[in-house]
């Protein structure tokens, strides 16, 4: 989400045992068998541009379906719901954008001006308290700011721990400041404030434009890049034996053998190991992937009979007690007119409960809403819950400058090796980490190294 500024002012298989990555029969001498690991945003850009241009792409999926971190529910039919990436960041000059005109794609706006910020006793912010959250912004970023001068990096917590330790805990100004730390860095990157680098945390670029999402959800963009492609589904890569031609692509059910594999595994998943590259990595792919952090950013949709919050805004915001629970709210009234509410829970928190069983992440949610619009609102009709960390196909939602990481690793991480493994997913961009364009981008570029050859 990109909440710093808003808040700044205001199937198709192919089995054999040993599987090249399409008939060898069929492959001409320019054209190059590419296994593409991945049917994630990233890897159907890589594997959409190749296979325009002549080559024999094979792409293997863990799931049972393609998009990976884009992934649109459609349990109720009447509007398909986004688990993963919602919003086209910024729209204007965002390939996204392009691709989404191609289809047509209906697209609806929110806008961070359409808000409201609730205090802890779940009251609009007053003047006052406006002003004073404006001041104790200003105060933070500032802290920022002048850290991102100094020598030694340190992570956001720490550089903030002057100001907030001013304040007693129980004060109104230790959970604005807190607020602001959750609200505007933690739900953006994803990463807790306590890991994330108070030099690097916002390395990235933005696109400009009010965020767009899809009517019919954001799936349409991997179903329009998955056209014409060879895709088989249910392959859970193992092992990558990479420095040896052909390229062999270990499954839990079978192998592949390709010219080049372009690699779009998750962060998370690089990070857990569970796919064993032999060789090992390059000492400096292995300190890229360990040094740079994943996040968590988790989702819970409430469906009611009828919508009793504020009707014409999009944002719903509370200062809470405890740092970051139930802090962010979308209304889908305003853009969808669906009596739907979206809580989102980012970081530590964002972690944490994903432990819990639906109906307490429930009642803690409504929990959160009573205090705002009182005792007396009804139960949720429905709900759709996510827990990205324990996802094991993402292990996070999406990468963050960790304390100890510098933006370079992410070269460091898109960096191909020995002309047969090319390395692609959104943390392997360096400005658009954490995005849908910056996963799309990162495909393309791996495309192109192929292409370049
Ligand atoms: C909750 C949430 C909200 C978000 N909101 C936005 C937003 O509003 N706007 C935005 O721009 N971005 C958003 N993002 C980020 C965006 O979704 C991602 O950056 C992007 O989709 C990542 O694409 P990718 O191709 O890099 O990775 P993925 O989509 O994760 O693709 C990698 C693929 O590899 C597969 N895989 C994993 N392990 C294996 C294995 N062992 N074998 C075979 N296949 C494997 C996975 O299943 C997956 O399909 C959000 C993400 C989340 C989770």
């Amino acid at each position: 989400m990109y909440r710093r500024n808003f808040l700044k002012i205001g199937g198709l298989a192919l089995m054999v045992s040993v599987h090249s990555a399409c008939g060898e029969d069929s492959v001409t001498s320019n054209q190059k068998r590419i296994v593409v690991i991945g049917a994630g945003l990233s890897g159907l850009a890589a594997a959409q541009e190749l296979h325009r241009q002549g080559h024999s792409v094979l792409v293997i999926e863990a799931r049972k379906r393609i998009g990976g971190r884009i992934w649109t529910s459609t349990q109720w039919t009447d509007m398909p719901l986004d688990f993963g990436a919602t919003w086209i960041h910024g729209p204007q000059g965002n390939p996204l954008t392009d691709l989404a005109d191609q289809i047509n794609a209906t697209r609806l706006t929110t806008s961070y001006d359409r808000a409201v910020i609730y205090n802890t006793s779940g009251k609009p912010l007053s003047e006052a308290e406006e002003a004073r959250m404006s001041d104790l912004r200003a105060q933070v970023f500032r802290a920022l700011e002048q850290a991102q001068d100094g020598d030694t990096d340190a992570s956001i917590r720490q550089v903030i721990t002057p100001l907030i330790n001013q304040f007693d805990e129980a004060s109104q100004d230790y959970r604005f400041i807190n607020f602001i730390l959750n609200g505007a860095i933690e739900h953006e990157y994803s990463g807790s404030v306590e890991r994330l680098s108070a030099h690097w945390y916002d390395s990235d670029r933005e696109f400009e434009g009010d965020d767009v999402l899809f009517a019919r959800g954001f799936q349409v963009i991997p179903e329009l890049l998955a056209q014409g492609l060879q895709i088989e589904l249910g392959q859970v890569v193992k092992e990558i034996q990479w420095q040896r031609s052909p390229v062999r692509v270990i499954t839990q059910k079978t192998e592949f053998s390709a010219d080049h594999v372009v690699v779009t595994l998750p962060l998370g998943v690089l990070q857990a190991n569970t796919v064993r590259f032999s060789p090992e990595l390059p000492r400096s792919k292995q300190d890229a992937i360990a040094k740079l952090g994943m996040g968590v950013l988790n989702k819970c949709y409430l469906r009611f009979a009828d919508v009793f919050w504020d009707a014409d805004v999009d944002w719903l915001e509370y200062i809470p007690a405890r740092h970051g629970e139930w802090t962010e709210w979308v209304s889908f009234k305003q853009a969808a007119n669906l009596p739907v509410l979206l809580g989102f829970n980012a970081a530590d928190w964002g972690r944490a409960i994903e432990t819990w069983s639906n109906e307490q992440i429930v009642a803690s949610a409504m929990q959160t809403l009573r205090t705002i619009y009182g005792v007396s609102i009804p139960e949720p009709i429905d709900y759709q819950i996510t827990r990205w960390a324990t996802d094991p196909f993402s292990l996070g939602s999406y990468s963050y400058n960790r304390v100890g990481a510098v933006p370079k690793m992410r070269q460091e991480l898109a960096a191909p090796l020995e002309k047969s493994i090319f390395f692609a997913g959104e943390a392997s961009h360096q400005d658009y980490f954490g995005t849908a364009h910056g996963a799309y981008l990162s495909g393309l570029r791996a495309a192109q190294e192929i292409l370049n050859l």
